[in-house]
């Protein structure tokens, strides 16, 4: 499965500014002045490219390429380059900004970035991928850089088109730079530990906040939905902690056991249909597979995709915890239920991202041209989820805020005391 760079996915409730109405709480509680609050709320560069491709069929089709750089302030950007049909220029903003506090949550040195070309991949034959990748990358050789701004896969991309990215910048500077960009395959200096990296962090928070919230794990019980990278990861981890997992699902359907799902049966289940929970037979099938998110479980792990935790059942969830394996999961008007009920929710800019620290130690690696084995990548993740869960929970205790708006004041207190010492002009 092709690594993806993490990135909200837009809130149906409140399209995009879901992520301004969470960053403006946190700014307000901050007391943010109004100068520094304009410096983080524009992106500091967008690049808008023409694209033209010759297709198979001999013509010339020109797509649009586009790069914004929401922030640089603590180090080169980073994000992810989104290939879909509907890609525009808000979007990327609004998905580079995001990068920025997802970085400065998890203390790495990084600004926020993100990319996009519209086009439709699935309607495209590899060759042109190809040349639509290269040509992108040419475009943006000046924007890109190991120092300046270190691209990854997202969406309709993975480590084959990141691999020419590598290939097409390095041929451009006459030797190869690995570190230019992440989510490359293994061989061509990939990190190991990089495929279970976001499960496991989801694993690393739900153990951090089940000891706030004294739920002891071994006698805990936990639904997770999604069985993808992150979900099938995340519920393989917290298993072998002691939680029991009672349900899990994917989009063919739901299972629940009471005495607890094999996690390792449902993933061989799935290697062998397709990557599909189809026909599982370790649990009973939910008539509706939505009843999993509702389940009186100690910790719930949504893992599949934004806004399944609306304003139509935030105010049934049962779960005592919630830990945002996917982006975006939760509307930001079920947060306010959410936070009636006294249900705590490790959010998604903590809580996944694990993906984007071991992007990071890749690029570490590819500088220190070593290869670090996988346990050194998952001890060294494993103290960056923690210590970065430790300074959201101290924060949230501290302003007497939610898990989420504590991840957006630690993040923004970053960007913003780093700009106040780098200073403007
Ligand atoms: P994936 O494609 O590997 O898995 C997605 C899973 O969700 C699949 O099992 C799919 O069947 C399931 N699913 C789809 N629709 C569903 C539905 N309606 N009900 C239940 N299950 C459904 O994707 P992934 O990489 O595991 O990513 C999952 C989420 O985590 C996404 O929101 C992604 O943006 C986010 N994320 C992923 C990473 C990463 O490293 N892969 C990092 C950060 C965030």
């Amino acid at each position: 499965m092709a690594y993806i760079e993490p990135a909200p996915i837009k809130d149906k409730e409140n399209p995009l500014e879901s992520m301004m109405e969470r960053f403006n709480i946190a700014a307000e509680k901050l007391g943010l002045s109004d100068e520094v609050y304009n410096v983080l709320k524009n992106p500091a560069k967008q690049v808008i490219v023409s694209l033209p491709i010759t297709m198979d069929n001999g013509k010339i089709q020109v797509f649009e390429g586009i790069r914004v750089i929401h922030s640089n302030i603590l180090g080169p950007a980073k994000g992810g380059i989104r290939f879909a049909p509907d890609v525009h220029l808000d979007e990327v903003r609004a998905l580079a900004a995001w990068m920025t506090w997802k970085c400065a949550v998890v203390d790495i040195p990084y600004g926020g970035a993100k990319g996009g070309v519209r086009c439709n991949p699935r309607e495209m034959s590899k060759g042109e991928i190809e040349r639509l990748v290269r040509a992108y990358t040419m475009a943006m050789i000046d924007v890109f850089g190991p120092d300046k701004d270190i691209p990854a896969p997202d969406m309709g991309t993975g480590p084959r088109e990141m691999a020419w990215l590598m290939d097409e910048y390095s041929k451009a500077h006459g030797m190869t730079i690995q570190a230019v960009v992440t989510g490359k395959p293994l061989v061509l200096g990939g990190s190991l530990g990089r495929t279970e990296a976001t499960g496991r962090g989801v694993m690393v928070s739900a153990l951090a906040a089940m000891q706030k919230l004294k739920i002891n794990p071994f006698s805990a019980t936990c639904a997770v939905q999604g069985f993808g990278n992150v979900g099938s990861w995340a519920a393989q981890l917290l298993e072998e902690r002691g939680l029991k997992i009672v349900a899990i699902s994917d989009h063919t359907g739901a299972f629940y056991n009471a005495a607890g799902i094999n996690v390792q049966e449902a993933i061989k289940h799935k290697e062998a249909h397709s990557g599909t929970l189809e026909g599982f037979t370790g649990g009973d099938r939910m008539e509706n597979p939505g009843d999993l998110l509702t389940m009186e479980v100690d910790v719930l792990v949504p893992a599949a995709m934004e806004d399944v935790i609306t304003v139509a059942n935030a105010d049934k969830i049962r779960a005592k915890l919630i830990v945002e394996g996917a982006n975006g999961p939760t509307s930001a008007k079920a947060d306010a239920i959410l936070n009636e009920k006294g249900i705590m929710a490790v959010p998604d800019i903590l809580a996944n991202a694990g993906g984007v620290t071991v992007s990071y130690f890749e690029w570490v690696q590819n500088r220190l041209g070593y290869k670090w084995t996988a346990d050194r990548v998952n001890r060294r993740s494993d103290r960056i989820m923690k210590d970065a869960f430790d300074t959201v929970y101290a924060a949230a205790v501290k302003y007497e805020v939610p898990m989420r708006i504590a991840a957006y004041i630690v993040a923004i207190d970053k960007v913003a005391k780093t700009y106040s010492f780098r200073g403007g002009f």
